[in-house]
C-alpha cells in the first residue's frame, strides 16, 4: 500500500471502524489509525465489559429471589478476579475479531498516535499519509476534576482494571456511569455511597426516572447524598475521605470513582495544522452531514459531543460512508428519537422527549399516561421492585413523543417500541395492539 489514500480514519472505535469498513466495501482505499486496542471505548472500557458486570450483579438479584421459587440456594462468595479474567479474555477475543474484520474489509490498520500535518496529511510516528478525505473519530475519556487529591480516585477506565473488589466505595457523579457502576458495586456486596452535586440523579432524563431510580437504589442499600460539590480527597489511615465544599465529609472508603462526564480526545491531534475548529470544551462540531468546518474533514461519534452512544457512532459512520462512497446523496443520521438504556438496577429505557420538554414545547396539547405496578416476578415473595412507565403524547391524535420505562426488562423492551414511535405511532396504535400476557411490556399497550 502506498501512502496516498482515499480516506484516513483516526480512531479505531465504534465510529471509526464502522465508517472505514463501509467505505472500503464501496471500494475506497482506507487506513484506520489507532493507538490503543481496536474497538475503542465500547469494547475495551465501556459497553461490553460494563454489560458483563451488569449481568454479574443481576445474578445477585435473582439469588435474592430464589427462595421465593422454592430453591434452597446459599451463595457463599464471589470471585471477582476469576470473573475479571474471563471478561478480559472475552474482550481480547473481540479485539482480534475487530482486527480480522478490518482485514476482511480491506482496511489497513496503522498502530500509533495520529496527528495532522496539514489538511490532507496525517502522520503516525515519522510516516506521513495523504488522503482526499479525513475522518476524526477519536472518542473521549473520563474527566477527573481539578481538585486536591483527585488522582487518589479512579475512573471507569480503572474500574475495569480492578483485580479485587473494594469493600467500601464512593461514586461521585450522577449520570449513566455513576448509577450503572454504583449498581454493580452494590449488587456484588460493596458498601456503596453516591454523592451528586445537584438534587437528583440522571437529571437529563424524565424526572420520573430519576426519582424512581433514586428510591430503588436507596432501597437496595446505596446511600445517596445530594448537593455535594467535591472539594478534595484525603488519604487517611482509615481510607479515602471526600471533602465537600460545604464542609461535609464522606468516607472513609477504599475506592472513590469519578463518574462526572467525559472529555473529547483532541489533544495531540494538532487540529490547527488542518484548520479544524473545535469548541472550548474540545468537542468538534459538525453539520448534519458530519462535516467539520473543513469541507473534506468529517467528525463522528463521541468526539462530536452529541449522543455519546455506540449505535449512534456506528450509524453516523455507516451513513457517512453510504453518502460519500455509496452514492446515497444526502444520507445522514437523524439525531432525534434515539433510544437509550441505562443499565442500572433496575434498568431504564427511554426514547424521545421528557415530560418537561414536551410541556415546554407543546403546552396544553400534551397528555401523559403513567403506569406504576409490581411485576408478577415479585408476587411470591416479600421483596418487591416496582416498575413505572410513562407515555407522553401530543395533539388530539395523541402522537407519542416520549416513552420512559424503569423496571425489570426495560432494557430489552424499548427497542421495538422505539421503532413504532419513530414511525409516528399514536396512543390509539398502541391501544389497538394486542397485549402479550403476562409481561411487563403489556402495560404500555393497556394504559388508560
Ligand atoms: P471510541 O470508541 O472512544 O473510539 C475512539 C478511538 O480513537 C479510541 O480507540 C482511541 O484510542 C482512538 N484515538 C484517540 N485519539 C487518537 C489518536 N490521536 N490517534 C489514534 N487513535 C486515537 N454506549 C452504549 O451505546 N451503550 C452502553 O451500554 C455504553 N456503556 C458505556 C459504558 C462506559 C463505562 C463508557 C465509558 C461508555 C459507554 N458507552 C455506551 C458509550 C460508548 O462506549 C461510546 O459512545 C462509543 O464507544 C463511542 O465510539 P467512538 O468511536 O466515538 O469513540
Ligand atoms: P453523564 O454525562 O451521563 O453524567 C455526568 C454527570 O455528572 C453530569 O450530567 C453532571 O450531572 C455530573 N457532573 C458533571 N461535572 C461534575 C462535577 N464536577 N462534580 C460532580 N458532578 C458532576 O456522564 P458519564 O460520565 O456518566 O457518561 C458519559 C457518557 O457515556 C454518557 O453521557 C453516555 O452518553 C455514555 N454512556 C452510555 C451508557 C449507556 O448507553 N448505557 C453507559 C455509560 C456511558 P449534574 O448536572 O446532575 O450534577
Amino acid at each position: 500500500m502506498g501512502n496516498k489514500l482515499d480516506l484516513i480514519v483516526i480512531g479505531g472505535g465504534s465510529a471509526g471502524v464502522a465508517h472505514a469498513r463501509r467505505a472500503a466495501e464501496y471500494g475506497a482505499r482506507v487506513v484506520v489509525m489507532e493507538y490503543g486496542p481496536l474497538g475503542g471505548t465500547c469494547v475495551n472500557v465501556g459497553c461490553v465489559p460494563k454489560k458483563v458486570m451488569w449481568y454479574t450483579a443481576s445474578h445477585k438479584h435473582h439469588f435474592d429471589h430464589a427462595a421465593d421459587y422454592g430453591f434452597d440456594v446459599a451463595v457463599t462468595g464471589h470471585d471477582w478476579a476469576a470473573l475479571k479474567s474471563r471478561r478480559d479474555a472475552y474482550v481480547k477475543r473481540l479485539n482480534a475479531i475487530y482486527e480480522s474484520n478490518l482485514d476482511n474489509s480491506g482496511v489497513t490498520h496503522i498502530a500509533g498516535t495520529a496527528r495532522f500535518i496539514d489538511a490532507h496529511t496525517v502522520a503516525v510516528g515519522d510516516q506521513e499519509y495523504q488522503a482526499d478525505r479525513v475522518v476524526i473519530a477519536t472518542g473521549g475519556r473520563p474527566i477527573v476534576p481539578d481538585i486536591p487529591g483527585a488522582g487518589l480516585g479512579i475512573t471507569s477506565d480503572q474500574f475495569f482494571a480492578l483485580d479485587a473488589q473494594p469493600g467500601r466505595v464512593l461514586v461521585a457523579g450522577s449520570g449513566y456511569i455513576a448509577v450503572e457502576l454504583a449498581g454493580v458495586f452494590n449488587g456484588l456486596g460493596s458498601q456503596t455511597q453516591v454523592v451528586v452535586r445537584k438534587d437528583s440523579i440522571i437529571r437529563s432524563f424524565d424526572t420520573m426516572l430519576g426519582q424512581e431510580l433514586m428510591q430503588a437504589m436507596q432501597k437496595d442499600g446505596i446511600s445517596i447524598d445530594t448537593a455535594v460539590i467535591p472539594a478534595s480527597i484525603e488519604k487517611t489511615d482509615a481510607g479515602l475521605v471526600l471533602h465537600a465544599a460545604d464542609g461535609r465529609s464522606f468516607g472513609p472508603v477504599d475506592c472513590v470513582l469519578w463518574a462526572i462526564g467525559r472529555a473529547p480526545n483532541v489533544e495531540g491531534l494538532e487540529l490547527d495544522n488542518a484548520g479544524v475548529a473545535s469548541e472550548d470544551s474540545g468537542f468538534i462540531p459538525t453539520d448534519k452531514l458530519q462535516q467539520t468546518n473543513i469541507e473534506h474533514i468529517f467528525a463522528l461519534g463521541d468526539v462530536t459531543g452529541r449522543a455519546a452512544l455506540t449505535p449512534v457512532a456506528i450509524a453516523a459512520g455507516r451513513r457517512l460512508a453510504d453518502r460519500l462512497y455509496g452514492g446515497m446523496e444526502g444520507r445522514h443520521l437523524d439525531y432525534d428519537l434515539i433510544p437509550t438504556v441505562i443499565f442500572s438496577h433496575p434498568p431504564i429505557g427511554s426514547v424521545g422527549m421528557t415530560e418537561d420538554k414536551a410541556r415546554a414545547e407543546y403546552g396544553d396539547a400534551v397528555t401523559v399516561y403513567t403506569s406504576g405496578f409490581t411485576p408478577m416476578y415479585y408476587a411470591l415473595g416479600d421483596r418487591k421492585q416496582r416498575s413505572v412507565m410513562k407515555l407522553i403524547t401530543t395533539g388530539s391524535e395523541e402522537k407519542i413523543v416520549g416513552c420512559h420505562i424503569i423496571g425489570d426488562g426495560a432494557d430489552e423492551m424499548l427497542q421495538g417500541f422505539a421503532v413504532a414511535i419513530r414511525m409516528g405511532a399514536t396512543k390509539a396504535d398502541f391501544d389497538d395492539t394486542v397485549a402479550i400476557h403476562p409481561t411487563s411490556a403489556e402495560e404500555l399497550v393497556t394504559m388508560r
